[in-house]
């Protein structure tokens, strides 16, 4: 970190900034420039907010070298982190599609579906029990009786599930029961969601929220490497920006840029981001060009018929022709 004093400062200002870092046991170097003397500060183990500091009389500018998260950065770990759920492993080269419906909707709904994604190469089949709806008169999931049918389909059929938690209170029995807890885009910033599932050691897919920078989501999955876990997939969903012919803007650059920055994998869900089925596909395409680790996608057998997310989902013809496009990465 380096702490830029205006050029008129005094010297008992810069030896009072000088004191103030040794106080936090920081270890401060004066670098006297022609116009103006730096500070440059080493040994932090921890990000200092600039509100700790640039208050104190004759700083101009604080500047960070490290990044504000630690243990998500390659500085960290300099290695590709691989997630490894029964035998699917996402970040190990080979891109990994989770497929199912939005939500489940019954026994037979999501069996047939999962039966289906599998014959075509889905690893992980979704499905969402509890959902996080805009209005309180949509559909809510089916709750405990969902997670039920996830763990019948898990059974039947041979593949885990992904499944969003929205509250705390249900993380004892998702620990125990479920095979990657999601969290979802609008729980990205529940700090005390994330700090509790800190405390597990799980697999987690991490949602970006539609309003996060990717700095934000970054400082989320910090959370969630804070304790004892570190099986964290990140999963880019789309932004909210001032375009508002698709649900959501996906953004393709957080990939690429999240892939240099951090070990984790990061997968792509072209369904909520677009929210359109018709632009799922070359979404999807893009996204793997791009360096993703693998695809979350909306299938659902009937899609006019299905309770939330009607438009984005793909039906059984689109999702069989979804896979065939995606061979050359598969
Ligand atoms: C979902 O995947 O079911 C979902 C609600 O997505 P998001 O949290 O990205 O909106
Ligand atoms: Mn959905």
């Amino acid at each position: 970190m380096l702490v830029v004093m205006h050029k008129d400062a005094s010297e008992k200002q810069i030896q009072n900034v000088l004191a103030h870092f040794r106080n936090l046991k920081l270890k401060p170097e004066k670098l006297p420039g022609s116009q103006r003397v730096t500070i440059g500060i080493t040994g932090n183990d921890r990000y200092i907010p600039n509100d700790e500091v640039s208050r104190l009389p004759g700083i101009v500018e604080v500047i960070h070298v490290t990044h504000k998260y630690k243990k998500v950065s390659r500085e960290f770990y300099a290695k590709d982190t691989k997630v490894r759920v029964g035998d699917v492993v996402f970040g190990n080269g080979k891109p990994v599609m989770i497929a199912g419906p939005c939500s489940v909707e019954s026994e037979k709904q999501f069996i047939k579906t999962a039966k289906f994604v599998k014959k075509l190469g889905a690893e992980v089949v979704r499905g969402g029990i509890f959902k996080p709806r805009t209005s309180p008169y949509s559909f809510q999931g089916l709750g405990y009786k969902g997670l039920q049918i996830l763990k019948k389909m898990r059974d039947e059929v041979g593949l885990p599930f992904c499944v969003e938690i929205l509250s705390v209170d249900d993380i004892e029995l998702f620990a125990h029961e479920v095979d990657i807890i999601q969290i979802g885009a609008r729980s990205m910033q529940n700090f005390d969601l994330l700090k509790r599932l800190a405390e597990i050691n799980k697999p987690m897919l991490l949602k970006r929220g539609p309003w996060a920078t990717v700095e934000e989501f970054l400082l989320a999955a910090e959370y969630l490497l804070s304790g004892s876990n570190n099986q964290v997939i990140l999963c880019e969903r789309g932004i909210k920006t001032f375009e508002s012919s698709t649900r959501n803007t996906l953004d393709l650059n957080s990939v690429a840029l999240i892939k240099k920055l951090t070990h984790l994998p990061i997968i792509v869900d072209p369904s909520h981001a677009a929210g359109n089925h018709e632009i799922v596909g070359p979404l999807s395409r893009a996204a793997l060009a791009v360096g993703a680790d693998g695809l979350l996608v909306e299938v659902h057998p009937n899609p006019l018929k299905a309770l939330s997310d009607q438009k984005q989902q793909l039906d059984f013809k689109e999702f069989e022709h979804l896979m065939k496009s995606l061979q050359i990465f598969m």
